[in-house]
């Protein structure tokens, strides 16, 4: 039987068909899921249906701008008056602006900074609370993070520091929902080439180093991403709550390749 079978996910993050959450999406409606998809303006609005129609013809599409508490609860209303629950929330949120991910960490602007935590971190915990109602059956939620969280990773600074804040939200999100029976918990991905990504100055050499030195000695496929996505919604993912689970070709454990590209 399909892993998420009965399962209704809504899912925030697609901008086009490379966003890790369009992955997911389709790994999703693959295991049976009802899938709710979200547009975070109307500029992005036909691509996501059109994005959601070519998955299945059931995916729901609504509008959600995540900074706009209004919108959280507007969404929030029509998935009761739909579903009436929700079993699984996927976080796959992010946003700095371009000269942050280029210049020194040191010149980031306190505005900058303020918005990449508004959007890449602070956003989770309201997309949180916004869904709780929803899921008195317990459930799932889940965010996308990345190894600048914990690791300096040139360029990727002011989000590096979002990134670190949204792995300790996920811990606190993990002990204040686990009673409830909902897990909290972060997919580290390695680097894919995406439309935020390629915001990030020198990216593709990011893709170049990871890839010469990754265990696997390659890089991350969104589909892998995506099929972790899946086991932390399903029930194979039960025992697991607070945790960042590295999807990444096992780059995070390397210190030093001294055979690199070998
Ligand atoms: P993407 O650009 O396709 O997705 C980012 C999404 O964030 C877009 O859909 C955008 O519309 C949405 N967004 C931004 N501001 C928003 C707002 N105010 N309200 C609602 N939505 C908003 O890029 P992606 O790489 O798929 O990013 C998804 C997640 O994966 C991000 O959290 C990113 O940091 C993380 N991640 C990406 C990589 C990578 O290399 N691509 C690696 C690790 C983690």
């Amino acid at each position: 039987m399909a892993l998420l079978t009965g399962k209704t996910a809504l899912i925030l993050g697609v901008a086009n068909k490379w966003s890790l959450a369009y992955a997911i999406a389709q790994a999703y409606v693959r295991e049976g899921a009802q899938v709710v998809l979200t547009y975070q303006s109307d500029r992005l609005k036909l691509t996501v249906e059109e994005l959601g129609k070519e998955i299945s013809p059931d995916v729901l599409v609504l509008a959600c701008d995540v900074t706009v508490p209004e919108q959280l609860d507007a969404l929030a209303a029509t998935l009761k008056e739909k579903f009436g629950t929700v079993d699984t929330v996927v976080h796959s949120i992010a946003f700095a602006n371009r000269e942050d991910l280029s210049r020194p960490y040191v010149q980031t602007s306190r505005d900058g900074y303020l918005l990449a935590q508004e959007v890449s971190s602070y956003s989770l915990v309201a997309v949180s609370r916004a869904m709780l109602p929803l899921m008195p059956n317990g459930g799932s939620i889940m965010t996308l993070s990345y190894l600048g969280a914990v690791r300096v990773v040139e360029n990727y600074n002011v989000m590096g520091v979002a990134k670190a804040a949204l792995e300790a939200s996920v811990r606190y999100l993990a002990s204040d929902l686990g009673a409830q029976n909902i897990r909290v918990n972060a997919i580290s991905a390695g680097p894919v080439k995406t439309t935020s990504a390629r915001g990030i100055k020198d990216f593709s050499k990011v893709l170049d180093g990871v890839s010469a030195v990754a265990p696997l000695r390659r890089n991350t496929d969104p589909a892998e991403v995506a099929d972790t996505a899946v086991f932390l919604g399903s029930n194979l993912g039960r025992g697991i709550t607070g945790n960042v689970i590295y999807v990444d070709a096992g780059f995070q454990v390397m210190a030093l390749a001294l055979s690199q590209g070998s």
